[in-house]
């Protein structure tokens, strides 16, 4: 069973995004625990966590169907102590809001070296970064996005993920998130070769790994390293991928999540790959 959804709002509170998932069909639903504009927030209310805990129990959300996604401020490798430090414990701040919430996973991206650091080092921070917060923190899988690219960000390599990986200690509490649109920007033509670059994946990084999608199509053609994203089937990707995806038996147990830009469109969109789940 794959759950298919959205990143829906969260605005006037957590407990609303189950709401806006139920609204637009959804069995799945990405949303961001606190302004994903700010480094910290206030603590959630109890009332807010009741509420999102028994709408997700009425709507049937399982942990499962359930992607969060951190803050975009958050640069888990970054190259100066001083920002190192303010992205780890707004991480850290993250995931606990996440396991207040009774969810089993955070969806980050990598981070980026700013020219600074090596690739190498970089990555190697985002690893500790990723130790620090699972030491400090219980029951939440830190989610590792994959990238476009784009500017100095890491994670566009199947690689960098699995160097993150081998370097965390507790590998029950690392997972990896693809994004369409991000792998065809950064040049794993999805497209053309479907299977190649899924037993890359499996290979490199490991369809065990996998804990949620991210299915958006492409403003830019192959290799463009520019993350922007676009309606299914109105970019250089088209509709066939996505339903290779949502058909793919090694993919299944996980969120799949629309970020595509027309919120009108995701009823459309969600029922489609609905159907073709069956
Ligand atoms: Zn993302
Ligand atoms: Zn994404």
């Amino acid at each position: 069973m794959k759950y298919i959804g959205a990143h829906v709002s969260a605005s006037g509170g957590v407990e609303n995004a189950p709401l806006n998932a139920k609204e637009i069909g959804a069995d799945a639903f990405a949303l961001f625990t606190k302004n994903q504009r700010q480094w910290f927030s206030q603590p959630l209310s109890a009332e807010s966590i009741r509420l999102f805990r028994s709408r997700c129990e009425e709507y049937g959300f399982i942990p499962a169907s359930i992607l969060p996604h951190d803050s975009y401020l958050i640069n888990l490798g970054h190259p100066s102590d001083e920002g190192l430090e303010k992205s780890r414990n707004s991480f850290i701040e993250e995931m606990r809001r996440c396991a207040e919430l009774g969810l089993d996973r955070l969806n980050f991206h990598p981070g980026s070296h700013l020219k600074e650091i090596s690739e190498t080092e970089s990555l190697r921070r985002v690893a500790e970064s990723i130790n620090i917060a699972l030491d400090k923190t219980s029951g939440v899988t830190a989610v590792i996005e994959n990238t476009a690219g784009q500017g100095s960000n890491l994670g566009y390599r199947f690689e960098h993920l699995a160097e993150i990986i081998s370097q965390v200690e507790d590998k029950s509490r690392v997972g990896v998130c693809i994004d369409t649109c991000h792998s065809f920007a950064a040049g794993y033509d999805l497209v053309e070769n479907y299977e190649a670059v899924m037993a890359e994946f499996d290979s490199v990084v490991g369809f065990g790994y996998l804990r949620g999608m991210h299915l958006n199509d492409a403003k830019k053609a192959v290799g463009s390293k520019v993350d922007r994203h676009e309606v299914l089937g109105g970019g250089f990707i088209g509709f066939d991928l996505f339903e290779k995806i949502v058909k793919d038996p090694r993919i299944d147990g996980i969120p799949l999540i629309l970020e595509t830009p027309d919120p009108q469109k995701w009823p459309q969109e969600i029922a489609m790959l609905q159907q073709w789940r069956g």
